[in-house]
């Protein structure tokens, strides 16, 4: 099963990702997750990444791209995978089309996930995650409260706010998102 899940920021794309991968076995590959993580090493990728996700922009396509490319090419997508912020934009969808040739595969379903836009902001900027990486947990502070205020239910793990998760931010990502990759549904 190759499967892409499409719709705004918050949509629910990676939380309906982590329920289709415990049913099907295949990997999500989230590119968000894959610069948040460089960002974090601080790789010199991470440190360009920073300033585009940091104002709710898209990272250049061809970084996305090779990303994806090494990604795709690893033994696990083999059985299938599930892509979850990939692509963004028409560009991204041709590479990934010529990738999937190469790999001798192609997509199966893309799901697009439509939710109204202020939800999305009220969403967004209630959002807290469990710094645990492989925890990763998601809260929301209005909806979906932890027990003890900032640390995790599941593992204890300290609760934190996405950079790219204020107001401000969050606009111009639901921007980015209406200019750059609505289209793609089309
Ligand atoms: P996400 O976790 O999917 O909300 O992504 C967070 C941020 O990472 C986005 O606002 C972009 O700055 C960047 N990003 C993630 N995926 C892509 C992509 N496919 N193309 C360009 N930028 C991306």
């Amino acid at each position: 099963m190759n499967l892409i899940l499409l719709g705004g920021p918050g949509a629910g794309k990676g939380t309906q990702a982590k329920k289709l991968i415990d049913k099907y076995q295949v990997p999500q590959i989230s590119t968000g997750d894959i610069l948040r993580a460089a960002v974090k090493e601080g790789t010199e990728m991470g440190k360009k990444a920073k300033e585009y996700m940091d104002a709710g922009k898209l990272v250049p396509d061809e970084v996305v791209i090779g990303i994806i490319k090494d990604r795709l090419a690893q033994p696990d997508c083999k059985k299938g995978f599930i892509l979850d912020g990939f692509p963004r934009t028409v560009p991204q969808a041709e590479a990934l089309d010529k990738v999937l040739v190469g790999l001798k595969t192609g997509i199966d379903h893309v799901v697009s996930i439509d939710v109204d836009e202020e939800a999305l902001v009220v969403r967004l900027t209630g959002r807290r995650t469990c710094k645990n990486a492989a925890c990763g947990q998601m809260f929301h502070i209005k909806f979906t409260p932890s027990k003890k205020e900032g640390v995790c239910d599941k593992c204890g793990g300290e609760l934190y706010q996405r950079d790219d998760d204020n107001e401000a931010t969050v606009r111009n990502r639901l921007k980015t998102y209406n200019d750059a990759t609505a289209p793609l549904i089309g």
